[in-house]
């Protein structure tokens, strides 16, 4: 797109590449279901998404399957050595076989732990939604949050055997399109981590 003459002229102009920028963020947003605080890196990832910047210079390359893995070489060396979605990327640390898997879409859950921004009671706390970040189940001021709840959180593993009943309540639930996704737009424009 950059590498374009119309693109390229295009996001020349400050405020049409903010714009094309935003509506690109947002629809990884949508693909992935995230939350509006997910970045614009951990989100892509998530959907699969090509960055807009490789996308670009694929536009330009005529063979696009070589510009494609050209690009998804460049974007994993990007995520690799990046500072942001570091979770994300612990979790899905090789992007051509995550954007090339036959089975698995992500959906809301799914994108709740890939991303770590979800109803998990460190991320309710960090943004003004409940007064603790310890996990009901676990207490003893241990922090509930994606990797414990993925990792560690005994709720889970006595659910996958069978055993143990319920120490508290579960903050795993609700859907984007409340408090936390009510402005698409504001959506396109915050992220954390
Ligand atoms: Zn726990």
């Amino acid at each position: 797109m950059y590498s374009s003459p119309i693109c390229g002229r295009v996001m020349a102009v400050p405020s049409y590449s903010r714009g094309v920028h935003s509506i690109y963020r947002l629809s990884a947003l949508l693909v992935s279901c995230a939350f509006r605080t997910v970045s614009d890196e951990a989100a892509l990832v998530i959907a699969g998404i090509v960055p807009l910047n490789e996308l670009a210079t694929e536009l330009a390359n005529s063979i696009r399957t070589e510009a494609r893995m050209q690009s998804v070489t460049r974007w994993q060396a990007r995520c690799d050595r990046g500072s942001k979605g570091r979770w994300t990327h612990r979790l899905i640390p090789n992007l051509e076989a995550w954007i090339n898997r036959k089975y698995g879409n992500t959906y809301f859950y799914l994108t709740q732990l890939l991303s770590g921004h979800g109803c998990f009671r460190s991320y309710l706390k960090r943004f003004g939604h409940d007064n603790t970040d310890e996990c009901s189940w676990c207490g003893r001021g241990i922090k509930e949050d994606a990797n414990h709840v993925i990792f560690e959180c005994g709720r889970f593993r006595s659910e996958q055997t069978g055993t143990g009943g319920h120490h508290g309540q579960t903050h795993h639930g609700g859907q984007p399109g409340h408090e936390h996704d009510r402005d698409s737009r504001s959506n396109a424009r915050t992220q954390e981590s």
